[in-house]
């Protein structure tokens, strides 16, 4: 150091620049290579770094690409889609509406033809055996062997009257039906043509369609197996003879021939009588080729066939095969025959014997108990611009009293008669309406990540379309809602007049009344109506509870079925409404629509239509004592002898007799007449039944079914049972329900369908397989 500092010293300061000159420039050079050579180290290592990125990047834009295009084009198709399955719905609703017109169209033509063949076969018959000289073909040798027989070839009705001597009244005959022992000395008379019988007992009535008794059917000596077996079996309703099927005296006499070995008319009367009605009804029932209305099964080894398979004497097949329960059957017997014994009662304990006196008793009972229904009645005239009661000087209605004060002009908010409390009903649509078409995009969503979201789709596009219409005559109408009546009848609570439901009534009902061809306006003419209506009810009139109900006006329905359109249900006679609730509503008590628990056990308790006939509500009816008010049944057979069979009773509109109904965890209770009853309010049906015995006792059953939470009602034209799906959670997830239901008769499967369609719920048709798919099999035959 010591010898550079020496060395620095000797050096000039010229050198000394030169030295730092130097110094300096070495420096920069050092300090410049070594930047870059920094950067081009780094550069590499980022390039080295980076190329595998940019090219997953390079590939990733491509593969966005191609998805987003992707999504856009399944978007289009699933909106196509879409579009498509409402299309082929549609058609599939109409095709199906087709079908069945097709079908009935058919079943009619061919019950006419059998009607004219039933008559030529009887005039031929007649014909040949006058030519034969009287003589008769016998057909003994036939036994219960013969059940493929005569398939497609209904016996022919041998005009022969085959006569039996002993008389029911006979002590014997009655200690065998009282012991089930035959007497030795009683020997069946099996002749031909024996001296006219003398009808004595009567066991049960045949009945037509509308409950006029055509003749009884009596009491026979047991002379064969099948009489025996079937004397021992309680009676369980009337034997109903098939509508348009010509059933006469004539045909009564017939009955007792024995001119083959079983009595196979006797025999299947009384099997009408008392087996099972047949969920799914045999092929020849089906075709309606059968003398009785209802496919009917008594079941055991004697009795497979149904009596109209029985009377043409042919084989039985395709019924669903339920047959009756023997052993509750016997005891049944046993407790009739005692109590018969003891208490000396009639032959027939079951049924009551003169319908034509009961049901009498039982109009004079109604007659008494709704009083505005006559009126209602006789006030019956078309309402037309002769009758028409509006009144108005040109600006405001002074007639009738409903009317007065309404201006004439439609009014808005800013008409001085607008009531300052009166909604803006517009924006209320608007946002109903904006509510289901939020549901249906959700639904589309759901729809969209394959969540089954069944008809609750339907239901939102039928909300949605019932918004546009009402929008369409809030704007386009002649009136504001407010002027269909005075300002006396607008203020009503929760909703009133304004709600969704009653608005749409109002409109549908303007646009339906314009099909009609009326001399008078729509308008007027639901004015006049409700006018009519007012007179009726008086205080009680709720215009917006008659106005959401109108579609069952029975003026309304009148004029629908006079155009030739269908209606559906019975219509609702509204005066009867609230007397209507007392009947049934009181008793039948709404049990909470969604409970599903299998109790029909709530049978007893609940006041008896008896007790309310004679109740201080109700105006106190009479009725003839009879013999059977004294029968000390008590708390098993309660008093009253009404005839309540279906076909006879009209238990209130919007009521549909069913056979069985069943779902997970409940099973309709057997010996009953079952039938859904209607809630309007609730918009739910509830199971109720009439014990099948004549008594007047309606039970709830705690089985109801709630509307909106019905998704779809599967049929299907070859089967008389339906699928009624409920979800019980449509979201999270979502959950289904099935109400498997069975009706006795298309009739009354038909009925239910209309009613299903006025509801707007969603009918899908399907096959029979898949329909009856989870009913259990038919039950074991004893
Ligand atoms: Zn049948
Ligand atoms: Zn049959």
């Amino acid at each position: 150091m010591d010898d550079e500092e020496a060395i620095w010293g000797t050096l000039s300061s010229e050198e000394h620049r030169s030295v730092w000159a130097e110094t300096e420039a070495n420096f920069w050079a050092k300090f410049a290579l070594e930047q870059k050579e920094w950067r081009s180290e780094q550069e590499l290592d980022f390039n080295e770094a980076s190329v595998e990125l940019r090219a997953e990047l390079t590939s990733l834009t491509g593969q966005r690409k191609q998805l987003t295009e992707t999504q856009e084009r399944l978007n289009a198709q699933l909106a196509k889609v879409a579009g498509d399955l409402r299309n082929v719905v549609e058609q599939c609703d109409s095709r199906t509406h087709e079908l069945s017109e097709l079908d009935q169209a058919y079943r009619k033509r061919l019950e006419e033809q059998s009607e004219k063949w039933e008559v030529q076969r009887s005039t031929m018959q007649r014909f040949f055996k006058e030519k034969h000289g009287g003589s008769v073909h016998s057909d003994d040798e036939e036994d219960e062997d013969d059940e493929d027989e005569a398939e497609d070839e209904p016996m022919i009705d041998l005009p022969v009257t085959v006569q039996q001597t002993t008389s029911p009244r006979d002590p014997k005959v009655r200690e065998f039906r009282e012991n089930g022992k035959r007497s030795p000395k009683l020997i069946p008379m099996v002749g031909h043509r024996e001296k006219r019988r003398k009808h004595t007992e009567p066991l049960v009535n045949v009945i037509d369609i509308t409950g006029r008794v055509i003749g009884p059917v009596e009491l026979i000596e047991p002379w064969n197996k099948w009489v025996k077996a079937i004397l021992k079996l309680p009676i369980r309703r009337p034997v109903t003879i098939r509508p348009g099927r010509r059933f006469t005296d004539e045909h009564m006499a017939t009955i007792y021939d024995r001119s083959e070995s079983k009595g196979v008319k006797w025999l299947s009367c009384m099997m009408q009588a008392i087996g099972e009605v047949q969920s799914k009804r045999c092929a020849s029932c089906d075709k309606n080729q059968g003398v009785f209305q209802q496919c009917i099964i008594v079941g055991g080894d004697l009795l497979q066939k149904c009596g109209n398979c029985e009377w043409n004497r042919q084989g039985c097949h395709g019924a669903s095969g339920e047959g009756i329960d023997f052993k509750k059957a016997a005891e049944r017997m046993e407790e009739i025959l005692k109590a018969r014994a003891e208490q000396k009662m009639p032959a027939s304990p079951e049924y009551p014997r003169d319908e034509a006196d009961t049901s009498r008793r039982l109009a004079t009972h109604l007659k008494a108990m709704f009083p505005e229904r006559e009126k209602l009645e006789s006030n019956g005239t078309k309402i037309n611009k002769h009758n028409l009661v509006l009144r108005h000087n040109g600006e405001v209605y002074t007639h009738p009293d409903c009317m007065v004060g309404v201006p004439v002009a439609k009014i808005d908010e800013n008409h001085p008669y607008w009531d300052r409390s009166w909604k803006d009903i517009r924006a209320e649509v608007r946002e109903s309406r904006e509510r289901w078409v939020g549901k249906q995009q959700a639904i589309h969503l759901a729809e969209a990540r394959k969540m089954a979201c069944g008809s609750s789709k339907y239901q939102a596009g039928r909300q949605i379309n019932r918004g546009t219409k009402i929008l369409e005559f809030l704007d386009e109408g002649e009136i504001s809602p407010y002027q269909l009546l005075a300002k006396k009848h607008m203020h009503a609570s929760k909703g009133g007049i304004a709600s969704y439901d009653t608005l749409f009534r109002l409109c549908d009902t303007v646009s339906e009344l314009q099909k009609y061809n009326l001399d008078i306006t729509p308008l007027e003419w639901i004015r006049h109506r409700l006018h009519e209506l007012i007179q009726v009810e008086g205080k009680s009139f709720n215009l917006p509870r008659t106005m959401h109900d109108f579609y069952h006006d029975p003026k309304l329905s009148a004029l629908r079925t006079k155009h030739g359109y269908k209606n559906i249900g019975r219509p609702t006679p509204q005066p009867l409404k609230k007397r209507k609730s007392m009947l049934l509503d009181s008793e039948i008590t709404p049990a909470s629509s969604r409970v599903a628990s299998p109790t029909p056990s709530s049978h007893g308790g609940g006041p008896r239509i008896h007790d309310l006939l004679n109740s201080p509500n109700g105006p106190a009816v009479k009725r003839p004592r009879t013999q059977e008010d004294s029968v000390g049944f008590n708390e098993k057979r309660p008093s009253p002898v009404i005839d309540m069979t279906p076909s006879k009773v009209v238990l209130g509109e919007e009521t549909f007799f069913v056979s069985r109904v069943k779902e997970s965890g409940f099973e309709s209770p057997p010996h009953f007449h079952l039938f859904w009853k209607f809630h309007p309010m609730q918009r739910s049906l509830q199971l109720c039944g009439l014990p099948n015995d004549n008594i007047i006792q309606f039970h709830p059953i705690t089985k109801g079914v709630s509307l909106d939470d019905v998704m779809s009602v599967r049929w299907s034209p070859e089967s008389l049972c339906i699928v009624i799906m409920r979800k019980v959670e449509l979201y999270n997830p979502p959950t289904f329900a099935k109400t498997l239901c069975s009706f006795h008769d298309k009739g009354a499967l038909d009925r239910f369908l209309d009613f299903c369609k006025a509801q707007r719920l969603n009918l899908i048709a399907y096959s029979r397989a898949e329909v009856e798919a989870d009913w259990p099999k038919a039950q074991e035959k004893p």
